[in-house]
């Protein structure tokens, strides 16, 4: 049997009604130009060799398969097993992405990347990849943000990234994207604004689910050569989701699989501080694409909050909007204090200390698997390392 969402999107970008190019014509215009070179780059020898020793050799893939059998033990019920993506090279999935669009920027003669961040994961992990491939970076980055994310700062400068204060509006992440996307529109010929999610307008929900699905074919096929059998369960957090669409779509065919993305809670559901996009947003635009968002009723994106910096987007990925709607993956959502408690549970029964991110996914695991059967066996992908987060929790929790 086939299914539809293989195929998706489909030529204009669509996954079902989500998705699609929503920008002005001279930008649709530079976005079907970036389409073509990478649909013909991608099918290159050249390309897919140099990505593939890229992520054996430098980011370290494959990033194992672990069966966290202390967490199991404590739980009392089904098997909890981790995709280890904070084994990579700078601690995390973004890598993966990141080397994939600084490629292919270098295939395509680009002579600058650019980008925004806000806590910094994005602007590292694009800096890393730049300063590898052998382009300038320009990372564009709230005054406020610079102040509270002084580490990443420090990394990026580093690494030789050029990291531009944003002084307008708020000075958050927010008007990082409005000064990054400004640079890009002097040049876009010549430069490439390289995205840290699936989301934005076509191609780009599309290339970096390509470049992580590298995530979920390494897990299915671990976990056939470990446990003789496919996971019953397969989780992942899901901020703009591109951790959870890199585990899934790769079990997307396996229906007996039950695939559920993660989202951020926050204070609570009842309450104005979360970014619960999947479970409580409405259809509209954003960036470039149309997907679930949290807006007001004249369609300006809601504030929204997470305890992990990497999962308050009001948006998501247009691929999981299609996805929720036809019934492949549920979406479930995990409070700030589930978070913290996964953190230090993971931490103190495994020695792994995950990004807050990522715990959101091993909250929800360590939440159902108590209820379950010994026999089932659930996946997890753990998209970070917590060494960022480390200082924040123990200040919190007054460690
Ligand atoms: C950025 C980040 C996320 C959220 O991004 P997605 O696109 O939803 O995957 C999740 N985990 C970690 C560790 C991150 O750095």
């Amino acid at each position: 049997m086939t299914y539809p969402f293989l195929e998706m999107p489909d030529k204009d970008g669509y996954f079902g009604e989500y998705g699609g190019q929503i920008v002005p014509p001279e930008l649709k215009a530079i976005m079907d130009q970036i389409s073509d070179a990478y649909e013909t780059v991608r099918q290159t020898k050249d390309f897919q060799n140099e990505l593939a020793e890229l992520y054996k050799y430098y980011v370290g893939r494959p990033s194992p398969l672990y069966f966290a059998r202390r967490l199991t033990a404590r739980q009392g019920g089904a098997r909890i097993f981790l995709k280890r993506e904070d084994l990579n090279h700078t601690g995390a999935h973004k890598i993966n992405h990141c080397l994939g669009q600084a490629l292919l920027a270098k295939y395509m003669g680009k002579t600058k990347v650019l980008a925004e961040t806000g806590a910094g994961q994005h602007g590292v992990a694009l800096a890393t990849a730049c300063a590898l491939v052998g382009l300038p970076c320009e990372i564009h980055m709230g005054e406020i943000d610079i102040k509270k994310e002084h580490p990443n700062v420090t990394k990026m400068k580093i690494l030789g990234c050029n990291v531009i204060p944003v002084s307008r509006g708020t000075k958050t992440l927010k008007d990082a994207v409005d000064s990054a996307f400004d640079e890009y529109m002097k040049d876009p010929v010549n430069f490439l604004y390289a995205i840290g999610s699936v989301v934005g307008p076509h191609p780009f929900p599309k290339m970096v689910r390509d470049f992580q699905s590298v995530v979920g074919k390494e897990a299915r096929a671990q976990f056939l050569a470990q446990e003789g059998r496919l996971p019953d369960i397969v989780t992942a957090c899901v901020g703009g989701g591109s951790n959870a669409i890199g585990m899934f779509t790769e079990f997307l065919q396996d229906e007996k699989v039950k695939l559920i993305g993660v989202e951020p809670a926050g204070k609570g559901l009842d309450t104005p501080d979360h970014a619960a996009t999947m479970t409580l947003g409405t259809k509209g635009t954003i960036h470039g694409f149309k997907c679930y968002t949290l807006q007001d009723a004249n369609g300006v994106p809601l504030p929204v909050h997470s305890i992990a910096s990497g999962l308050d987007y009001p948006g998501v990925g247009p691929q999981h909007c299609y996805l929720k709607d036809i019934g492949r993956v549920q979406y479930e959502s995990i409070t700030d204090d589930e978070c913290l408690d996964a953190f230090i549970t993971l931490s103190r029964t495994e020695g792994i200390i995950p990004a807050l991110e990522s715990s959101h996914a091993v909250a929800y695991a360590m939440k159902i698997a108590k209820g379950l059967p010994k026999e089932t066996a659930i996946l997890v992908n753990l998209s970070g390392r917590g060494d960022k987060d480390a200082d924040f929790v123990s200040e919190k929790l007054g460690l």
